[in-house]
């Protein structure tokens, strides 16, 4: 089956115009919090500069780091498993769960279980998985993956969510206010934490120091899973780790500004042991991460802490929505985690830009991802995987924009056809003029302009 690229599956999205625009102004209205929020404090930028620094040290000195956080946690009666890759990840998570005899379980959100397909492994092992963050049991039911990292069900409405749930918890039809389907939603999940003898976390930052790690949500969902449940799996991603607990005051106050505009998340849990009786699982996943670690031009899209700050403000994911970029991780940062895992399957990522830099702009850990689209780019050109058309293109882009005359010449004939006929280019055919206004063609080339005025 062909998959489609971001160009197509973004066709498909855009093909509602009133849609596009909501989705548009919403995040547009998240980025804008987010601004409002990082101009309250003074230090903001010395914050991003003393986040960035930190990981760039954790990074130089991950094995370190790691093997520190592993003593420490063992020490709190934590155990803790490293598994290479998705596949280990979700044999050694099954593995905890067969031990229990459970047959399901509830989970909080954690983009590493999205990366490692783990609900779906899971399902097929005979488990019923319950995401019990609301956007994500949203998506759960209507058996769709997030669009955003932090809001996952952002490209749907609510008169979406009322006919989801009245489907699925049979909620009144028609039934689409907001107060009432959250209620619904809890009063149904509310059963499920109560049932639920093993419970999945993410991981937003573990502690090398202390062995402890913190789960940061806005609704106390994983709280309420690891809280109730005999046993509480944690995943993460082996870059989560900072050196110090005094680190954390750093990144909680970017994450939440960064990612909503809130001044603090609304839980910031700590988890250091586990209670009595219960028992306390960590799960360590590499899954490609040594090898990023390894690409120089890359290593610092390690550093990313999943706030999707670079999503609400890039221009391509605000139009084209999240599912356009068939990942789990979508956005900026996800087209250049995509590549990693498979260039040939996700070489169209990297080009799903404008490479304006407002991405790199707004980054509280500071990564060049402008930069690091445009380094893929190049890379996956030279490595000949672009679509033949577009590597036919680029090259005679190339041979023009190095041939002055040739330059002068195109441009020239380009201005003419757009003048006397500018049918040629802007008609339905064109996709590039079907959201666009064409300008009108200028009369001379700016050389020839600078000729005759430079007296
Ligand atoms: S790359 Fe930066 S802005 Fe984007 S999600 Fe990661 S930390 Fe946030």
């Amino acid at each position: 089956m062909h998959m489609l690229n971001h160009a197509e599956a973004s066709e498909k999205f855009i093909a509602n115009q009133e849609r596009t625009d909501w989705h548009d102004d919403t995040l547009w209205f998240v980025r804008s919090k987010r601004d409002k929020a990082s101009k309250l404090l003074p230090e903001w930028e010395a914050l991003r500069e003393q986040a960035s620094q930190i990981k760039e040290h954790m990074l130089s000195n991950l094995p370190q780091y790691l093997l520190e956080f592993e003593a420490k946690a063992q020490a709190n009666g934590v155990q803790v498993h490293w598994a290479k890759d998705a596949h280990e990840h979700n044999e050694i998570v099954y593995s905890i769960i067969q031990k229990h005899g459970d047959k399901a379980l509830v989970k909080s959100k954690s983009m590493l279980t999205e990366e490692c397909h783990l609900n779906a492994y899971l399902e097929q092992k005979g488990i019923d998985v319950v995401d019990t963050d609301l956007g994500e049991r949203i998506v759960q039911f209507r058996k769709e993956v997030p669009s955003h990292i932090v809001l996952p069900a952002i490209h749907l409405k609510k008169e979406d969510v009322g006919e989801t749930f009245h489907q699925h918890l049979g909620t009144p039809k028609g039934n689409k206010d907001p107060q009432f389907l959250t209620e619904a939603a809890r009063i149904h999940l509310r059963e499920k934490f109560l049932g639920a003898k093993v419970a999945i976390t993410g991981v937003n930052f573990a502690v090398a120091e202390t062995g402890e790690f913190v789960v940061c949500t806005n609704e106390g969902n994983a709280d309420m899973g690891a809280h109730l449940s005999d046993v509480h799996i944690a995943c993460m991603g082996i870059e989560k780790i900072i050196p110090k607990r005094q680190d954390l005051g750093v990144f909680l106050r970017l994450l939440a500004r960064s990612a909503t505009g809130q001044l603090i998340t609304t839980y910031s849990s700590h988890f250091a042991k586990p209670r009595a009786g219960q028992e306390m699982h960590i799960v360590l996943v590499d899954n490609g991460r040594s090898r990023q670690l390894a690409r120089d031009e890359f290593r610092n899209s390690l550093k990313c802490i999943r706030c999707a700050a670079c999503f609400n403000t890039c221009p391509v994911y605000r139009r084209s929505g999240g599912h356009s970029y068939h990942q789990p991780v979508a956005g900026p940062i996800g087209s250049i985690l995509a590549p990693n895992f498979d260039k040939k399957a996700n070489v169209d990522l990297p080009f799903a830009s404008t490479l304006c830099g407002s991405c790199s702009n707004v980054c509280p850990v500071k990564i060049n991802i402008h930069e690091q689209l445009w380094f893929w780019r190049q890379d996956l050109m030279k490595e000949g995987l672009a679509p033949a058309g577009k590597v036919l293109g680029m090259k005679l882009m190339a041979w023009m924009m190095s041939n002055p005359s040739v330059f002068r010449l195109a441009g020239g004939i380009g201005r003419k056809v757009m003048s006397w006929f500018p049918f040629l280019v802007n008609n339905g055919m064109n996709p590039w003029f079907k959201q666009r206004e064409m300008p009108a063609s200028p009369k001379q080339s700016f050389q020839e302009w600078y000729k005759s005025n430079r007296s």
